[in-house]
């Protein structure tokens, strides 16, 4: 068995998000801006084949669960070939996708051919109107039509990924957790963060847990906790008593899940980051493209968990945003 990857605080990493591309086919506000976005240079982008090669080391260094995601995932073009590679990866034990759901209608069933099962959907509002409002596009029908394919075909579980934004939310927490109970989806609410492109994060714009708990407890049924939750997912999980399905919740501003963080990012263009907020980022593009040996890979990626910080600092005057968006990380 190889040693554990594990951080200077003890925190054990057997999770990898990849992202596959910068680029999407909507412009949610609180991510991108409407135009004028420059992408990177698509020679400067990992091929499927990298992709691979970097995952088997990491795999082989104790990383078990990966999640695909972007920019938009989907609009990389023949994706269900990527997928299956990973999926054919030994050691590989969760392999999940996040996306917006927009091209999904038609790429469920060759993904899943290709040995996906697990989608997480990115969705704030069951409203056309806010739904251009924040995408900035009339798309909704689409997304609505994946959800239904991914659930007939059996994906499971199905999550959604509701961003919640002070000022703008309020009106579709309700919505959104009733469409999850009757479909058996659980809705994550995420609390908007300090990553967007045009920096229109503040403080006052964050719907917070603790709102969308006492929203959701006085308009359907009281929440409690799930018993027995696992400490490293980031959800944090509740369900309705009445015994009708659940919704979770990533508080990172309220409640940042930083001490039991288990993950590493690889970014479109082959940077490795140890944390979405982080300042640094490594070279893996560097290696794969210059010759270098698996244990060559295998030391920068221990090297980037060995230079994880504690946790990022939203909080905290000191906070310094990534000088990258989400859309150019992975999110
Ligand atoms: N395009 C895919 C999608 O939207 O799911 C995958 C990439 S997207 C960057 C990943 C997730 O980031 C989305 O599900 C969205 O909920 C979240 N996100 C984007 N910008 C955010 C922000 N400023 N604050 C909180 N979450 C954000
Ligand atoms: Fe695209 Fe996802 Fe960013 Fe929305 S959150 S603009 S869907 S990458």
């Amino acid at each position: 068995m190889p040693p554990p990857l594990a951080d200077t605080f003890g925190r054990l990493h057997d999770n990898l998000r990849i992202s596959v591309t910068d680029r999407c086919n909507i412009r949610c506000f609180y991510c991108m801006p409407e135009s004028g976005v420059t992408f990177m240079d698509r020679r400067e982008i990992l091929s499927f084949e990298e992709i691979e090669r970097f995952v088997r080391v990491a795999v082989g260094l104790g990383i078990t669960k990966l999640r695909v995601t972007g920019g938009e995932p989907l609009v990389r073009r023949d994706l269900p070939r990527l997928i299956e590679k990973l999926h054919n990866i030994q050691g590989v034990q969760d392999l999940a996708l996040t996306t917006n759901a927009v091209l999904l209608e038609g790429l469920a069933e060759p993904l899943y051919r290709a040995g996906l099962r697990r989608v997480n959907i990115h969705l704030d509002t069951l409203d056309r109107d806010r739904f251009k409002q924040i995408t900035r596009r009339d798309d909704l029908h689409l997304v609505l039509r994946g959800i239904d394919r991914c659930l007939e075909l059996g994906y499971r579980p199905v999550k959604l990924n509701a961003v919640a934004v002070h000022g703008l939310s309020e009106p579709d927490i309700v919505p959104l957790a009733r469409f999850g109970r009757e479909r058996g989806i659980e809705v994550r609410y995420i609390e908007f963060m300090p990553l967007d492109a045009q920096q229109l994060w503040d403080r006052s714009r964050v719907l917070t847990m603790e709102q969308i708990l006492a929203t959701l407890s006085h308009e359907i049924a009281p929440l409690e906790p799930v018993p027995d939750p696992d400490p490293r997912a980031p959800a944090t999980e509740f369900r309705f008593r009445d015994g009708l399905g659940g919704v979770g919740f990533i508080p990172s501003v309220t409640k940042p899940f930083c001490l039991n963080c288990n993950r590493i990012r690889l970014t479109a263009d082959g940077k490795l980051r140890y944390c979405l907020f982080a300042l640094d980022e490594y070279d893996v593009k560097h290696l794969l493209r210059g010759g270098a040996s698996d244990e060559s890979i295998a030391d920068l990626i221990r090297g980037t968990v060995r230079a994880k910080w504690l946790g990022h600092e939203i909080n905290s005057v000191r906070f310094v945003p990534p000088p990258r968006p989400m859309y150019a990380i992975g999110g």
